[in-house]
């Protein structure tokens, strides 16, 4: 199967597009002035159900909507283009809105990026001690844009907000450096969008050189829902599948991390050959997806997704909630209706599917999970709690917030129980992060 990508330059090539109202094109291409949009032939012709394209999860996931924008922020756009405003203009607003999307969420950029060596590594994250985010120069597009992505300043040519990095040298001394490091997670973007030999680049180095902590490789890659012809037919589908199996025979666990939003995603036939060509190699499949609304916000499509992985031989590894950024209005459900839709799901699948945890937030400070809603002394609250932190000791220490029904991230919560005073990690935060 050949590869061929639509954006707003060609999208309108999509046969099957013929049937949807101008209007819905017109604020399509609106909406992806803004955030990106990129999706292909395998999504549109293999995974979106065109009886019903505007409420099928699956196409929602590519292919941007009105709503996906404020109402405020459309209108801005529309009128500035109807009134022949000129690119420049047009373009000088789009960044404007761009930049009150808040594009670098929980200080991605400021906070994480370790100095070494007299350098900032700007392609390294080194948050949470056993883990380092490594971000490929090679990997940071991917063979579709989700329309929640929250990476989604690296897809829109604002250069200065890249993360990258190619020096693979430099990543082997920090590894070397740093021994509590035990696991190395290839993220972009997407790492599976890089060629065989591209990956070998990244990889072999890890593999040839004497790196005792290292024990766990990880690639983040939605490839198996976006393009699982990588495994299938790509030119260098074998090579790829040959390096999963050197990287296993040389003693490293390697974690295909996957991410799935539906059930809807693992149904074809490519997506099923793929999962199982990977797993062949030795490999293990994990899951992770963000709740999002419009598309999986409902027990059941958890239920169906968690067996379905799990049948497939896939293990189901996080719930997120999604980042408080791009078009986090449209597609957000509060934490306490995150939390009730985790706890119906996790409390309908066997064990074996409950090895995944969740609804977590991926702040500043760290992963915080949501534990429930008790009442504490005539008090409703929500428990919380970190399953990873910027410091390690505030991790699985219960917290509790005031009960909020609407809020959709930890900066709209209040510690309970005491009026002025923060949550316990706060002052040590701060410490940490000046
Ligand atoms: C989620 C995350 C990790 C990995 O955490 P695990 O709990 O080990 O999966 C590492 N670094 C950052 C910055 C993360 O957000
Ligand atoms: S696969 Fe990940 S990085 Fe790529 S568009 Fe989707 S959310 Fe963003």
């Amino acid at each position: 199967m050949n590869y061929k990508a639509y954006t707003l330059r060609n999208y309108r090539e999509i046969k099957q597009l013929n049937q949807v109202p101008e209007e819905k094109l017109k604020a399509l291409e609106i909406v992806s002035r803004v955030l990106p949009f990129k999706t292909n032939n395998y999504i549109v012709n293999e995974l979106i159900n065109w009886n019903d394209p505007f409420n099928d999860p699956l196409f929602k996931l590519t292919f941007p909507q009105k709503d996906m924008l404020s109402e405020y922020h459309f209108d801005t756009i529309n009128e500035l283009i109807l009134k022949n405003a000129g690119e420049y203009l047009i373009n000088h607003k789009i960044n404007e809105i761009r930049q009150q999307l808040n594009p670098h969420p929980a200080g991605q950029l400021e906070y994480n990026m370790p100095e070494f060596e007299g350098q900032t590594l700007n392609g390294i994250q080194h948050k949470y001690n056993e883990t380092m985010l490594f971000f490929p120069s090679h990997g940071q597009t991917c063979h579709a844009y989700c329309t929640f992505c929250f990476r989604w300043p690296q897809f829109t040519g604002i250069s200065d907000l890249k993360l990258a990095m190619k020096d693979t040298n430099l990543m082997v001394r920090y590894l070397k450096a740093n021994k509590e490091i035990t696991d190395i997670l290839f993220t972009g973007g997407d790492p599976m969008i890089m060629s065989a030999k591209l990956l070998e680049r990244y990889i072999n180095p890890l593999l040839n050189e004497d790196i005792p902590n290292l024990q766990t490789i990880r690639i983040g890659s939605k490839s198996l829902t976006f393009w699982p012809y990588r495994y299938l037919t790509d030119p260098d589908s074998d090579d790829v599948l040959r390096l999963f199996e050197k990287i296993v025979k040389s003693g490293k666990h390697l974690a295909f991390m996957a991410h799935f939003n539906h059930f809807g995603e693992l149904n074809t036939e490519a997506c099923v050959k793929a999962i199982k060509r990977i797993k062949n190699t030795g490999a293990e499949i994990r899951s992770q997806a963000p709740i999002l609304n419009h598309i999986n916000a409902n027990p059941n499509i958890w239920i169906k997704l968690w067996k379905k992985q799990v049948n497939l031989g896939i293990i189901p590894y996080y719930m997120f909630i999604p980042r408080n950024t791009g078009s986090q209005e449209y597609f957000n459900v509060p934490l306490v209706k995150a939390y009730d839709i985790f706890s119906k799901a996790y409390s309908n699948v066997s064990g074996i599917a409950r090895t995944v945890r969740g609804p977590s937030m991926s702040t500043n400070p760290g992963k915080i999970l949501i534990l429930g809603c008790p009442e504490i002394n005539g008090e409703k609250v929500i428990a919380l709690s970190f399953i990873q932190g910027r410091d390690a000791d505030w991790v699985l220490k219960p917290f509790f917030a005031k009960y909020n029904e609407n809020a959709k991230w930890i900066d709209e919560l209040k510690p309970a129980f005491q009026e002025e005073e923060d949550f316990f990690y706060v002052n040590e935060f701060y410490d940490l992060i000046e």
